[in-house]
């Protein structure tokens, strides 16, 4: 076996973002996990964390979310469930319904396609900002 000092590298930094993208819960953008992974790996790059996240997110691992800023958010929770966007501090939230399946059915059957998932955001002002406006009005 020939031994790559390279590769195993790697593989560390691989897993170690896989495990901080997989225990976020806030959906964060390369350059907030980037900070998050540098306590482990000080000298991982932006651009390494990003490039992982790439492959992670073609791969189906994770999830690549348009939030309503120009910068990507990742989610580390693949299975197909729907999500909140805050317009005030850009959090983007999971929320805790189900997806209907029902829709899935009845969109395939008028396309004529095979639905396999779909995704709904909502977007809206959360709770936390709601009250904030209202102390200062
Ligand atoms: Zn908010
Ligand atoms: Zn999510």
């Amino acid at each position: 076996m020939k031994k790559s000092g390279k590769k195993t590298r790697m593989t560390r930094q691989k897993k170690v973002i896989m495990e901080e993208i997989k225990k976020a819960c806030d959906h964060p953008d390369a350059d907030t996990l980037h900070s998050r992974v540098k306590k482990k790996l000080p000298r991982i790059s932006l651009a390494t964390v990003y490039r992982n996240l790439e492959d992670m997110a073609a791969q189906g691992a994770i999830i690549k979310l348009s939030g309503t800023t120009q910068r990507t958010r990742y989610d580390g929770n693949s299975h197909p469930h729907y999500h909140f966007h805050c317009l005030e501090c850009r959090e983007i939230e999971d929320i805790p319904v189900e997806p209907l399946e029902k829709l899935d059915q009845h969109v395939g059957h008028s396309v004529n396609h095979d639905i396999l998932w779909h995704r709904v955001d909502f977007f809206g002002i959360c709770s936390r900002c709601g009250d904030r406006t209202d102390r200062n009005a």
